[in-house]
C-alpha cells in the first residue's frame, strides 16, 4: 500500500479502537475469509465463575472446593479466579504443575490431587468413567472427587458481529480446550457454524494449518496464555485488549474495549483502502 493510505487506515483504526501491530495488516485484512474463535475470553467475557459443584465423594471432612482454590492460587487462567472466592488459609500448596489446556496437578497438605478436563483426570488417574458434564473435575489418585460447573456470559456484540461476518461471507468456527456441552451452547447461541471442542493448543494449531491447506485465509481470535502459537499460525491474529499480554503480543490485531464489532469494521476499512490505492 502507499505510505499515504497505510497513514489514513491507521488513523481510521485508531479512531475505531483497533491497534494494528504489525506492517501489512492493512493487506491481508482484505484476503482472510475464515474466522477461527477460542471461546473463553474472546466470543464469552472471561470472567468465569462457580455456578454449581457436585460431589462424588462421601468423605464430607474433603473440602473440595477448598483444595480447588488451593491449587488454583498460583494460575493465571481465567478458570482459578472462579474458585478464589474459596480459598482458605491451612492448605498447603506445594508441588504444583500447569499442563497448559488440561489442568494442574498439586500437592494440597501433602496429598496429590489432580484438576482440570476430563480428558486430563483420565490421562493422569487410573479413573476411566468420568460423569456428569463439567468443564473441570478434582480427582485423587485413585477417586474422582468433584465436578465443577463454571458460566461465563457471552459478549454483548459476538451474535451481531458473527451475523455481520457470515454476510461478509466468512466462515465461521469455534475452537474451544472446553469438552463440556457450554460449547455447543454458545456456538449455537451466536450462531458458529462449525465447532469443534477438547482440542489441545496443538490440536488448535493442526486446526488452523488444515484450513490453510484447503485455502482459507485464517483469522484467530484469541486472548489467553496458551493461544499465543496457535495465534502465530494464522494468517492474522486477532487479540482482546483485556487478554493475556502474550496473547497481546504475538497478534496482528488488538480490539480496544473488547468490542467484536470493531472486527468486521476494520475489515471493511481495509477494503476501501485497498481500492482507493488501486
Ligand atoms: P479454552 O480453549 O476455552 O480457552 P483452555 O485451552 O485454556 O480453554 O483449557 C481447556 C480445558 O483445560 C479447560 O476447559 C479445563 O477443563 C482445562 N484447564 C485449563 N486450564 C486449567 C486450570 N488452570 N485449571 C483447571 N482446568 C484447566
Ligand atoms: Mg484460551
Amino acid at each position: 500500500a502507499t505510505p499515504t493510505a497505510v497513514t489514513c487506515a491507521t488513523g481510521l483504526f485508531t479512531r475505531l479502537g483497533v491497534v494494528a501491530r504489525r506492517p501489512g495488516v492493512f493487506e491481508k485484512l482484505p484476503k482472510v475469509d475464515q474466522v477461527v474463535f477460542d471461546k473463553t475470553g474472546t466470543l464469552t467475557c472471561g470472567s468465569l465463575t462457580l455456578s454449581e459443584t457436585q460431589r462424588f465423594t462421601h468423605d464430607e471432612s474433603l473440602e473440595v472446593l477448598a483444595i480447588a482454590a488451593a491449587m488454583e492460587s498460583q494460575s493465571i487462567h481465567p478458570i482459578a479466579k472462579a474458585f478464589t472466592p474459596y480459598y482458605q488459609t491451612g492448605y498447603r500448596l506445594s508441588e504444583s504443575q500447569y499442563v497448559a489446556g488440561e489442568g494442574v496437578i498439586a500437592s494440597v497438605n501433602d496429598t496429590r490431587y489432580f484438576l482440570g478436563s476430563a480428558d486430563f483426570i483420565r490421562g493422569n488417574t487410573q479413573l476411566g468413567d468420568i460423569k456428569g458434564d463439567h468443564s473441570v473435575y478434582l480427582a485423587d489418585k485413585t477417586r474422582l472427587l468433584a465436578g465443577f460447573t463454571l458460566s461465563d456470559t457471552i459478549r454483548e456484540d459476538a451474535k451481531a458481529t458473527l451475523h455481520t461476518l457470515k454476510e461478509m461471507g466468512f466462515a465461521t468456527c469455534i475452537a474451544s480446550g472446553d469438552t463440556s456441552e457450554h460449547v455447543e451452547q454458545v456456538a449455537a447461541e451466536v450462531g458458529i457454524d462449525t465447532l469443534h471442542k477438547g482440542l489441545k493448543p496443538q490440536d488448535k494449531l493442526q486446526l488452523i494449518n488444515q484450513l490453510r491447506d484447503q485455502g482459507k485465509q485464517v483469522v484467530m481470535f484469541g486472548d489467553g496464555v496458551n493461544d499465543a502459537p496457535v495465534l502465530a499460525g494464522a494468517n492474522l491474529s486477532v487479540a482482546m485488549g483485556s487478554g493475556a499480554d502474550i496473547a497481546k503480543n504475538s497478534a496482528d490485531l488488538i480490539l480496544l474495549g473488547d468490542q467484536l464489532s470493531r472486527f468486521p469494521q476494520a475489515v471493511r476499512i481495509a477494503k476501501l483502502t485497498e481500492q482507493i490505492i488501486r
